[in-house]
């Protein structure tokens, strides 16, 4: 048995080994992500729980479906949750970043600075980077700066072949939501459904229901719909009395015998159905059950009825067409009521929806319809959840663009923060000042890491990038695309402010929680050498009787190891080659290994 490293040591020297075996485990952790960062990043295959496979390089997709068994690696997931909420987008790089100041920490330890230090250097390092950010951030608010933003978001490997299209698919729908001057990605609602091919995705004006017509007398297409929202039953409720209670005095049996014949007898029901024709509605969007009696007048009626709708798509209708979700369907008035140009039944993939809202045709003049839906297609689920993932992030950065103001990307913001503040940290004391440099060596990472994981010589040209930012060129980024040094603004290379401020923050204050910890009792040994393990593995597979050398190193570096151990465990030594060659477009052809 390995000897316990604790054994006979001093409680400081204690509370020294886990802290650093704590950052260890964070920065391995992070460095999970460091090669999906930016557009050439890799994906990972990941098997999730219940054995699905995932190809994602989403940052918070990676983590939430690795199995956490450290506190720390809780943290990161965390983090990366926040960036998600807070900003739409930047989770790689805030992960990213917290794993480059814990790993800077280490050496400022093993020179003697105290963790409480470090903190000290890195806030102030951190606000200062704000600050800095701030002064460098433009509006830019123009139709070809907003798609740039979202190219720069879209920066998905996957997809590539399909930016431009996404980029003013996107711009078309955030332009759609303004609001006294602001846009709104709440009111952009992001549907997938699987089938089609990526390039049938579409922005549709108005909301998809998901429901069906059930009755064949009742009509699956209505123009110019009057609609009723409507928050309760329609008839008696079926199971449960619903969510809402009414408070009303009775002073006798009979009474309460009375008031729910009133409530459900079909007479009332009948009222209730005229009572909402008179006022000109053709359809109804019920919350809860709608009677199968009631469902009848209406078709009778004709009108069209849909039931057990989501109150989240009432809330979208509503907004859409102006109606007011409303409880009592026999006090409804006229100003109660929603319109829209059409409402009809679509069957997308194997669903049925019914849209509601505006005909294309009419889109320039409806622009701000308020609400509007991307429908996300695809060929398969994996595609159609890494597209819907990176349209997700890419709306949530044309809208903090719009909304706010845009910093350049490729690594031209860290570059120029990290000139600034090294100027700074001069006028600080000696060990303030080390930590400050730290921050700054932390925040040149991303400029080397995009270069990295384009397969560029990363040390040049960050090399380069400072050089450019010392002759006062203050957006020069490194264009991964291009391979060239230059202006991110001209080239459209745009990161919202707000992304890029939440990545401060969040990276802080993470690497800020690990670095005061020195009592997580780490759970793991992580794994260590890479190139051994493969070799191991090779071994392995020739034992199982494959062999699969090429494929697998090539299926590592695309995926990282663990990912394709995962999806082997679960699927076969096949299954890798299989994938691999799906996403790399190479053909691999497995031997048997000769024994
Ligand atoms: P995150 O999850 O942090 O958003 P991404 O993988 O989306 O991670 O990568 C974001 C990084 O990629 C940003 O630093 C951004 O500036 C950079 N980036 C995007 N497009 C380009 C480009 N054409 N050249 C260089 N860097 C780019
Ligand atoms: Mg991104």
């Amino acid at each position: 048995m390995a000897e316990n490293p604790l054994l006979g040591k001093s409680e400081k020297e204690i509370h020294r080994i886990i802290l650093l075996s704590n950052i260890e485990v964070a920065y391995r952790y992070a460095s999970l992500v460091t090669s999906s960062l930016g557009p050439q990043g890799f994906h990972k295959i990941i098997v999730d729980e219940d054995n699905f496979i995932i190809v994602t390089r989403d940052g918070r997709t990676i983590f939430e479906n690795t199995h956490v068994d450290h506190p720390v690696e809780g943290l990161l997931l965390e983090l990366a949750k926040t960036q998600d909420e807070e900003a739409g987008d930047g989770t790689t790089t805030a992960v990213v970043l917290t794993g480059e100041l814990l790993k800077n920490a280490v050496e400022l330890l093993d020179l003697g600075v105290h963790p409480t230090t470090i903190i000290e250097g890195y806030k102030k390092a951190a606000k200062e980077s704000i600050r800095i950010m701030e002064g460098l951030a433009v509006v830019m608010r123009d139709e070809r700066s907003l798609r740039s933003v979202a190219r720069s978001a879209l920066n998905n490997k996957m997809l590539a072949p399909y930016k431009e299209f996404f980029a003013e698919l996107i711009v078309e729908a955030v332009l759609s939501t303004l609001e006294d001057g602001k846009a709104n990605a709440e009111n952009i609602v992001l549907e997938r459904v699987q089938g089609g091919s990526i390039k049938d995705t579409q922005l549709l004006r108005g909301v998809l229901v998901e429901a069906k017509v059930v009755l064949p007398n009742m009509p699956s297409k209505v123009e110019n719909p009057k609609i009723a929202l409507i928050g309760t039953n329609i008839g008696p409720p079926v199971g449960t009395l619903g969510e809402l209670a009414i408070e009303v005095e009775l002073s006798s049996p009979e009474e309460l015998e009375k008031l729910e014949r009133s409530r459900y007898s079909f007479s009332a029901l009948k009222d209730i159905v005229k009572h909402l024709r008179d006022l000109g509605v053709n359809v109804v969007l019920c919350r809860k059950e709608i009677s199968s009696a009631a469902m009848h007048y209406f078709a009778e009626n004709g009108i069209m009825a849909l039931r057990n709708i989501k109150l989240k798509t009432l809330e979208k209708v509503s907004k859409l067409t102006h109606g007011k979700i409303i409880l009592n369907a026999a006090t409804a008035t006229e100003s109660d009521l929603g319109c829209a140009e059409i409402a009809e039944e679509r069957k997308i993939g194997d669903f049925n929806f019914i849209f509601i809202g505006y005909n294309d045709a009419s889109a320039t003049d409806a622009r701000n319809t308020g609400v509007v839906t991307i429908l996300v297609r695809g060929g398969t689920k994996q595609v159609v959840d890494e597209t819907y993932r990176t349209i997700h992030d890419a709306v949530r950065a044309v809208v903090n663009a719009y909304n706010e103001a845009v910093l350049p990307g490729g690594g031209a913001v860290e570059v120029e923060v990290a000139q600034q503040l090294r100027k700074l940290a001069l006028s600080e004391s000696t060990k303030l000042q080390l930590s400050m440099l730290a921050f700054v060596k932390s925040l040149e990472a991303i400029p080397e890491i995009l270069a990295k994981n384009s397969g560029f010589d990363h040390i040049s040209i960050l090399l380069e990038l400072r050089r450019a930012h010392a002759n006062g060129k203050r957006y020069h980024g490194f264009d991964v695309l291009n391979g060239d040094i230059a202006n991110m603004l001209e080239r459209g290379v745009l990161e919202p402010l707000k992304v890029k401020r939440q990545v401060i923050k969040g990276a802080l204050e993470t690497a800020q929680l690990i670095l005061r910890s020195d009592d997580f009792i780490p759970k793991r040994e992580l794994e260590d050498v890479e190139e051994a393990l493969i070799r191991k593995d090779v071994a392995k597979a020739r034992e199982h009787g494959f062999d699969i050398e090429k494929p697998y190193r090539e299926a590592v570096k695309f995926f990282g190891r663990q990912n394709v151990l995962d999806a082997i465990r679960i699927c076969g030594w096949r299954s890798v080659e299989e994938v691999t060659g799906i996403v790399t477009g190479k053909k691999f052809e497995t031997k048997a290994a000769e024994k």
